[in-house]
């Protein structure tokens, strides 16, 4: 129940890579067959991952996941834009990001970048009229807006916000960090219009330490990494072509079971939902009921802490969390959740379950029969039954 934190490699990806960590050995680079036949499947694999989201394999660089294609996306885009035009130096971002995002805003602001924060709804969603009110013509270089947020599921209308941003900024780059909503609702880098896009593959069951950044052709960016030239010039080092080919894999399954799957996850989360509400009192679904990733239930259960669930979830078999995973580590209340300006026992009352393809319909039952036991009895502990009973 944990699967926006990572999710099983499917066989037939695990399948595709096996020969290239044993027969297909050679380095990319290299011109002999060894070296032809992995430049090959590299090839293989960027048009896979271009074709699902809509986009030529010329505009797909590998990386070594979404956290380094979201610092190429945010650096290189800044830094290329200010060093053709040193007035551009402001960038929009939301305060709902992922750190993968945040973080290398905060470090441009260090190296004299404005940065403008946008504030969300109590949903999580983001008005369009905010982020218009918030470009400025001559200054803003770069906009990033995520696609569907990883703790509470909202998804943004990034079309609407890819135009605005185009429409009144001079130049202004549009990315999207859509890793939570690849491969779980309908993602077209043509019709959303946007300029850049990052991907990650261990979201979408194939192997981690491997993602893409989609950079529309005829864009320039500033590269991170610099040696050998691979990948364009963008991102130089010997490919991880067996993780490439998985990632590549994975994507082709995502592409030609996107209904199969956007439906399952949908009708799942909505039972998960709905069973939750129904049989655990002074429970809340946070976030949106249905402009939400379909994977996505996050729920505030008042009187209960969310640390406790989770311990408590875990020794019954069930993996699930209290918001992002990277949050957790560093022990802070989740910014996302204070953002939508929840008090702070709400904050710490919470609990994200996300499915995946290979959950049941039995597993959620059980999960909600156990969760519906755990909530009770952590509450016959906490101050809220006295005053609920
Ligand atoms: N962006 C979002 C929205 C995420 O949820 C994650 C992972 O949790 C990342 C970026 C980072 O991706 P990766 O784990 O591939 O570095």
């Amino acid at each position: 129940m944990d699967n926006a934190a990572s999710t099983p490699v499917l066989d037939e990806v695990i399948q595709e890579m096996i020969p290239y960590l044993k027969d297909h050995y050679g380095n990319p680079s290299s011109l002999h067959t060894l070296g032809r036949e992995a430049s090959h499947a590299i090839m293989n694999a960027r048009k896979r991952v271009g074709s699902l989201i809509g986009a030529n394999h010329r505009e797909i660089i590998f990386t070594s996941g979404g956290t380094e294609s979201d610092n190429i996306a945010i650096k290189g885009a800044a830094l290329y834009a200010r060093k053709q035009n040193p007035e551009k130096n402001h960038i929009i971002t939301s305060m709902i990001e992922h750190e993968a995002i945040l973080e290398p805003c905060r470090d441009l602001q260090k190296k004299g970048f404005d940065v403008t924060y946008l504030p969300v709804r109590n949903d999580a969603s983001l008005e369009p009229s905010v982020l218009e009110d918030a470009i400025s013509q001559k200054k803003t270089a770069l906009v990033s807006i995520m696609f569907a947020n990883n703790e509470v599921g909202t998804i943004q209308p990034i079309s609407q916000l890819a135009k605005i941003s185009h429409d009144k900024g001079r130049n202004t780059i549009f990315h999207t960090d859509a890793v939570q909503a690849i491969g779980k609702v309908p993602v077209n880098v043509k019709s959303l219009g946007v300029d850049l896009l990052s991907l990650s593959s261990h979201k979408i069951n194939g192997p981690k330490g491997i993602g893409a950044l989609y950079i529309r052709e005829g864009l320039k960016i500033d590269p991170l990494i610099h040696g050998g030239g691979q990948e364009f010039l963008m991102r130089s080092g010997t490919e991880n072509v067996h993780g490439v080919v998985g990632f590549g894999k994975a994507c082709e399954i995502a592409h030609q079971r996107s209904t199969e799957y956007q439906n399952k996850l949908t009708t799942l989360r909505n039972y998960l939902i709905d069973k939750v509400i129904d049989q655990i009192p002074y429970s809340r679904l946070n976030g949106v009921r249905d402009n939400r990733n379909p994977g996505n239930a996050h729920f505030t259960f008042f009187g209960v802490n969310g640390e406790d669930l989770i311990i408590k979830l875990d020794e019954h078999g069930i993996a699930a969390s209290t918001g992002s995973a990277c949050s957790v580590k560093r022990q802070r209340p989740s910014h996302v959740l204070k953002a939508m300006g929840f008090p702070y026992e709400e904050i710490t009352g919470s609990l994200r379950l996300t499915l995946g393809i290979q959950n049941t319909k039995s597993e959620i039952d059980q999960t909600v029969s156990i969760l519906s036991e755990v909530v009770k009895g952590l509450r016959l502990l906490s101050p809220f039954n006295s005053r609920h009973h």
